[in-house]
């Protein structure tokens, strides 16, 4: 099943879900009898789904058949097309609603594989865009690095003009700002960008829009003393015996100073 496009937000999924009138049916839900263990199959810890937390390691063969045997339960659930189209669904970030975990029937992998083909097939933008001699480069640099002064020198460009085609593919691409480099590359490659280019791998929260550069504090400049103004004296001239302007009005001469 394909997650997009999508008629309705995750949260409206999501109440479908629990609101579906066979929800307290479903095979992941506690077995009555005994409420660590699934309704669906007594003989399954009710966290099958969703395996072991990160201080219980699970083995790639162990995780496998542990899959397997929560799809069984899905299989057998009636509401798991509703569960699906929740877990699926694209948040207003651009995720996935459950990245994690075995819901509806598939696996977090298979969620993640239909929503990146998903995304392929609904992008807008025609296969020539991406055919630019930069975006080409940049593309090509970042599945080689991905500090942003390097991206730019392996493409041969600005730091500035390379930050700025790393936003452009990811918006090409119909992915979220947030999106790490590897989904990005992997993305690309789904698209055929990448054919033929090796990927040096990071450990995946290396984001693949370039993170601002952050310049030197720029210092606040020395504070301007301004002179004191003195009253203006007057340019009337005053002759002898005679009074003068000031002595007549001393207020108006402050208040105009
Ligand atoms: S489809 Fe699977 S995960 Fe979803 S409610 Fe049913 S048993 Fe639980």
């Amino acid at each position: 099943m394909n997650p997009m496009p999508q008629d309705k937000t995750s949260e409206q999924l999501r109440r479908e879900w629990v609101e579906h009138p066979h929800f307290k049916y479903r095979g992941c839900a506690p077995d009555p009898d005994d409420p660590l263990r699934m309704a669906g199959d007594p003989s399954l810890h009710i966290g099958a789904h969703h395996g072991p937390d990160a201080f219980a390691p699970e083995g790639q063969r162990e995780r496998r058949v542990r899959e397997e045997r929560a799809i069984e339960v899905c299989l057998g659930c009636p509401v798991m097309v509703a569960c699906d189209r929740y877990a699926s669904s694209v948040t207003p970030d651009g995720r996935l609603a459950e990245p994690e975990g075995v819901w509806g029937g598939r696996r977090s992998l298979e969620r993640h594989k239909a929503l990146i083909a998903a995304r392929v097939a609904v992008t807008a933008a025609p296969d020539r865009v991406f055919q630019t001699v930069q975006k080409q480069a940049v593309l090509a640099a970042l599945a080689q690095c991905w500090e942003p002064f390097e991206v730019a020198a392996v493409a041969g460009m600005d730091v500035r003009t390379a930050n700025w085609q790393r936003s452009q593919l990811v918006r090409l691409l119909g992915l979220p700002k947030s999106v790490s480099r590897m989904r990005l590359l992997a993305v690309a490659r789904e698209r055929g960008l990448l054919a033929g280019v090796r990927v040096v791998p990071d450990d995946g929260t290396v984001p693949a829009v370039a993170p601002p550069t952050r310049l030197p504090p720029v210092e606040a400049p020395a504070a301007v003393v301004l002179p004191l103004r003195r009253p203006r004296r007057s340019h009337t001239a005053v002759m002898p015996g005679q009074l003068s302007f000031e002595s007549l009005f001393p207020s108006s001469l402050g208040a105009a100073a």
